[in-house]
């Protein structure tokens, strides 16, 4: 193994034993929860737009596997500041690199220890819940500045 996959997976390690952006953020969009049950990785993700529609704020609770708890950590570091549309994009292109249909770049910082994920199927679904559920939380806060988004309450 090369001192690059020792080094991504001391990046991972890390944000899964020091989640940045852990909590629920207060008077944001209905919070989501999104389970991935070929792992039992679960995940509630909360966040807040501004007037800009950038992302504001944006926490995660959860509790599974380290590549699903790590890519929820790097999702939340990644996005946050963002326009949401900016932030989808983002969504859309990591998930379509872990299909092998995109690359990412240097800029994208630490989602680049992530990487390494695409050679595991099985695990892709771990590495993808936290960005499943950033896109379902931007259309509920999306939604809710508009009408009818406010999901059932948990
Ligand atoms: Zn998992």
């Amino acid at each position: 193994m090369s001192s690059l996959d020792e080094l991504y997976k001391a990046v991972l390690l890390d944000h899964y034993t020091h989640p940045r952006n852990r909590g629920v953020v207060e008077g944001g969009g209905p919070a989501v929860d999104l389970r991935n049950p070929s792992c039992g990785d679960t995940i509630r993700l909360s966040l807040r737009l501004d007037e800009a529609g950038r992302i504001a704020e944006v926490r995660f609770l959860g509790q599974g596997c380290s590549i699903s708890q790590a890519s929820a950590s790097i999702m939340t570091e990644s996005v946050k500041g963002k326009p949401a549309a900016e932030a989808l994009a983002l969504a859309g292109r990591f998930k379509a690199m872990l299909r092998g249909e995109a690359e990412l770049t240097p800029e994208d910082g630490d989602l680049l220890a992530l990487e390494g994920v695409r050679q595991f199927p099985v695990r892709v679904k771990c590495a993808t819940l936290a960005w499943n559920a950033l896109e379902k939380a931007v259309a509920a806060a999306q939604g809710e500045a508009g009408e009818a988004g406010r999901a059932a309450p948990r």
